[in-house]
């Protein structure tokens, strides 16, 4: 498996990991465009969004659920964060595998797009 998330979350390479479970893994951002920048992935190689299956929608919340939680403990819940989704070319997902951003620690630009 070459995914880069998929080496992060089996420990075949490094990664500055915030948190992990059975299902989940967060970690920071190589590139951090915000002050906080986290990526959380679920552990299982799904794509995008395109391929979560319906049995797999509770992922999404859960990794929803995930970042408000690191968001607390990031110290950025009060002030506010951004979560985004990027899907394909044009929405600009690079990696192929599925994940959230966590953006926060600093007032967000107003353009989304
Ligand atoms: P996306 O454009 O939505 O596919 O976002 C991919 C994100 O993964 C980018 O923000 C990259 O900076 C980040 N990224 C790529 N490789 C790594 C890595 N090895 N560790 C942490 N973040 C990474």
């Amino acid at each position: 498996m070459d995914c880069i998330f998929c080496q992060i979350a089996t420990g075949k390479i490094p990664g500055d990991i915030v948190y992990q479970d059975e299902e989940l893994l967060a970690f920071r951002d190589i590139n951090p465009q915000a002050p906080k920048h986290l990526l959380i992935i679920p552990r299982k190689h799904i794509p995008s969004l395109a391929e979560l299956s319906p049995a797999e929608l509770p992922i999404i919340g859960n990794m929803v659920a995930l970042a408000h939680k690191l968001a607390q403990q990031e110290g950025v819940a009060e002030t506010g964060y951004r979560l985004v989704v990027n899907y394909g070319e044009w929405g600009g997902q690079v990696v192929k595998h599925l994940h959230l951003h966590l953006l926060g620690g600093k007032k967000l630009s107003d353009k989304l797009g």
